[in-house]
């Protein structure tokens, strides 16, 4: 049964095929009010208009927006907000401590299709450079043939003595951990950094513990999976690229800011390390004059999309977020809150207040 009045919730970045969990929230007393954004631009539109579409909502659902993120002015302008429902994983696209302070629950969905895909598609980053994919095409499409130059990298260890490569995972969560499972049958050694999860996961994911300074020392392969955080924000800066093989390739598929890119792009100018793999860079889209966009195959880049594959997509996440929001308009905590520390005060605000009637 439907609420007499409707309840607004801002759509800060509506996402295609959405119309199904739409006339889910419709259905159960919903006003929606679409913003102008796109999860597949990634762009929600200025502060000013998401203020505008704010103003009385009691939630907020969506995907990702960067440019414009959902700051505490535009968290502060509903009294009775109760929810970011978030369908995608990443929440750094919103001011969680303001969220947290002002008593609004962030939730996201972390969905085996969103970190599943992360993980297979930097392995495909890391196989399309390692065995030189970009240029082999090239060089048969402008007539070439056989070229030594086009040697590959061999991964893994083999029963001949061939030790195999190094790969460094720095992040052993849920998308660093299904990496570490899909390079397990390669036989590499794997070389782990993550201060806050248990030893026991480093065992299970067959991943030597070790600390940042060593797996970057150690590492033909540096893999970033970490979230963003102040702590994390350019972790890999000139002091870390000056300790990592002057062979080794860079991966981040994680958030940009984790590496300082210019120091990035300081250290791939003097070869100090061979490459770089990036799917996310600090300001996105990465700006046409960015000195990356002209350093060839030393390079690869993707445009933040590491986790658009056909066969997952956000539906998974679409309908954990629609539960999710419908959980907290009944007064309900949904089971996927990033900012935990919010619930006891959120229960006393909101718990058993149901909206939906
Ligand atoms: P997660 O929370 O499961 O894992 C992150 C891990 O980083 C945690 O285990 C945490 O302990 C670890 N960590 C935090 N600080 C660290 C530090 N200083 N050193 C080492 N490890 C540290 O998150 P996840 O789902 O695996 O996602 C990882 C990253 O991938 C996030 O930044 C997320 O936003 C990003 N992501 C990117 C895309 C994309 O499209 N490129 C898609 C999904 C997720």
């Amino acid at each position: 049964m439907s609420a007499a009045k409707p309840h607004k919730i801002f759509v800060f970045a509506p996402v295609e095929d959405s119309d199904s969990y739409y006339g889910r929230l419709e259905a159960a007393g919903c006003e929606l009010v679409i913003g102008k954004g796109s999860w597949i631009s990634a762009e929600g539109g200025t502060e000013e208009e998401l203020c505008q579409n704010a103003a009385g909502a009691t939630g907020f659902f969506g995907a990702t927006i960067r440019p414009n993120p959902i700051s505490r002015r535009v968290l502060e302008i509903p009294p009775d907000l109760r929810i970011v429902s978030k369908c995608s994983i990443g929440i750094d696209d919103v001011d969680v401590e303001a969220a947290t302070e002002l008593g609004i629950i962030v939730s996201h969905c972390p969905t085996e299709a969103n970190w599943g895909g992360v993980a297979e598609s930097t392995m495909a980053m890391i196989l399309d450079v390692l065995k030189k994919s970009r240029e082999r095409d090239r060089y048969v499409k402008e007539g070439g043939w056989r070229d030594a130059a086009l040697t590959g990298t061999y991964l893994g260890a083999r029963h001949d003595g061939y030790a195999g490569i190094t790969i460094g995972i720095i992040g052993l969560g849920r998308i660093g951990s299904r990496l570490a499972d899909l390079l397990a049958p390669w036989r590499v050694r794997l070389l782990a950094c993550d201060p806050y999860v248990d030893y026991s996961k480093f065992v299970h994911h067959n991943a030597e513990r070790v600390d940042l300074d060593t797996l970057l020392a150690q590492s033909d392969v540096v893999s970033l999976h970490v979230t963003l955080s102040p702590e994390t924000r350019h972790m890999i800066s000139t002091r870390e690229l000056v300790l990592m093989k002057p062979t080794a390739l860079l991966v981040n598929t994680s958030r940009g800011p984790a590496i300082d890119e210019e120091a990035l792009i300081a250290a791939l100018l003097k070869d100090q390390i061979a490459g770089a793999a990036l799917d996310v860079f600090e300001v996105e889209p990465l700006p046409l004059q960015s000195p990356l966009r002209g350093m060839g195959d030393k390079v690869l880049l993707w445009s933040h999309i590491v986790a658009m594959n056909h066969g997952s997509g956000l539906g998974p996440g679409l309908d954990w977020a629609t539960r999710s929001l419908l959980s907290a308009l009944r007064g309900e905590v949904p089971d996927n809150v990033y900012n935990k520390a919010v619930i006891p005060a959120w229960l006393e605000r909101f718990g058993g207040k149901n909206l939906l009637g």
